[in-house]
């Protein structure tokens, strides 16, 4: 038996797999359904795919990266930063490649858990730790007629490679925080963009810029700069989450940046309107951009508001009857599918047997660490909150 499985190769899996090493831990394996590390950022290359954290906050506290081309990181650098980290920290030796979980059940009487693999293997393991991601698989939405479309259909994070944008007609579903990083990289290239939207995000500035050679230096050479920086960057995202919870004056400010930013860029009061969110901020995710308005403004981008109705063999058909011609068509991650394996307790029950008497100081640890670690999503969520803070 050994002791802790991690499942993914994503910021979570890794960065657990490193507080391991660096806790002295050797009896642990990193299991991956993939060829490589990475997760989010080995997935998703399509054009313009960036992190809409600043590059100094999305990164491990622990291994500061000072060389960051950019303000907020390219998809690139980051797949780059987290492979860079596997070798530094020794993490390689633990990860087993193409290897899927498909069923994790725990053994009361061995007080272990049996994880089963897509290739039959099990394994068994005293504690299970999910760094599976909440957005690790990407759903199709069921479009009536989408199998009949004639061109290719494909999801933002299944990006084909040999996809090259210029003079196609393209349609692109979703204004989501995929979709308003692909529009702008693909529109002064493509012949004509229709953008499906259903519900119109807020927007604020993102002031993204190369980094200068000065920074760089200042951040690799001068002691305390890059932390000084990293914290600054912190405190005030932190102080904006105010906003989330009841400084109505906070949410109230970054509206009015958001519709300052909106004015600023469009011109049109037609498509101001339609893209003027009729939801206070803050009750869906507020996205970063500089470049998706005006790549509305394009004369050869359309913006459609009304639902889609079906899909045809050539065409995109709107609840209005509008049929909306279309040579190539992919679809951005409108929805994401949490991501899940078969599992034998519910989370609950692991809290409550944390909690049992007579269990001992160790035993509850493990107990509630297998709580806090089996539910993905959350655990994904706290990732997100411990990559960009608490490392
Ligand atoms: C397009 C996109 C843009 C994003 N932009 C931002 C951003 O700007 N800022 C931000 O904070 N967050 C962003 N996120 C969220 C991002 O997912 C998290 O910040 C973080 O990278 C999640 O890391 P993770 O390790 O939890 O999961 P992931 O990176 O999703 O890694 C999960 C890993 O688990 C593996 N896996 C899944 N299931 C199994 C299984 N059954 N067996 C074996 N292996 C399995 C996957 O192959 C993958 O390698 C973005 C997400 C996406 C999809």
């Amino acid at each position: 038996m050994i002791d802790v499985v991690i499942v993914g190769t994503g910021f979570a899996g890794i960065g657990m797999a490193i507080a391991l090493r660096r806790a002295g831990m050797h009896s642990f394996i990193v299991l991956e359904r993939a060829d490589d590390v990475g997760g989010t950022w080995r997935d998703n290359r399509y054009p313009g795919c960036a992190c809409d954290i600043p590059s100094m906050l999305y990164s491990f506290s622990f291994e500061t990266k000072t060389d960051w081309t950019r303000a907020f990181p390219p998809q690139s650098e980051i797949w780059d930063y987290l492979r860079t980290c596997v070798a530094k920290y020794g993490v390689a030796p633990h990860i087993r490649f193409k290897s899927e979980v498909t069923e994790a059940r725990y053994d009361e009487r061995l007080r272990a858990w049996n994880v089963t693999l897509r290739s039959g293997e099990t394994i068994v393991a005293r504690v299970l730790v999910s760094g599976m991601g909440g957005l690790s698989n990407p759903m199709i939405p069921d479009i009536p007629g989408l199998q009949t479309f004639a061109g290719s259909v494909f999801h933002s994070a299944a990006w084909h490679e040999s996809f090259d944008p210029a003079g196609k007609r393209i349609a692109v579903i979703g204004t989501g925080a995929s979709a308003i990083q692909i529009v702008p990289a693909i529109a002064p290239v493509a012949a004509h963009l229709t953008l499906f939207q259903r519900t119109p995000p807020w927007i604020i500035p993102r002031f993204d810029r190369p980094t200068t050679v000065r920074e760089r230096l200042l951040r690799r050479f001068v002691p305390g700069y890059a932390w000084l920086v990293r914290q600054s960057m912190y405190w005030l995202r932190e102080f904006r989450a105010l906003g989330f919870i009841g400084n109505t004056k906070i949410l109230a400010l970054a509206q009015r940046i958001a519709l300052r930013h909106l004015h600023a860029q469009v011109q049109s009061a037609d498509l101001r309107a339609r893209l003027t969110p009729a939801y206070h901020m803050g009750c869906k995710r507020i996205l970063l951009s500089d470049d998706y308005y005006p790549a509305l403004c394009r004369d050869n981008v359309m913006l459609v508001t009304k639902p889609i109705r079906e899909v045809r063999a050539r065409t995109i058909v709107t609840h209005d009857g509008a049929e909306h011609e279309v040579e190539r068509s992919f679809l951005p991650p409108a929805s994401e599918r949490r991501n899940s394996f078969r599992r034998s307790k519910s989370t609950d029950d692991i809290a409550r047997a944390s909690k049992k008497p007579g269990l001992t100081a160790p035993d509850r640890t493990s107990a509630s660490a297998r709580a806090v670690f089996r539910t993905s999503f959350s655990w994904s969520v706290r990732t997100q909150a411990s990559v960009t803070t608490r490392w």
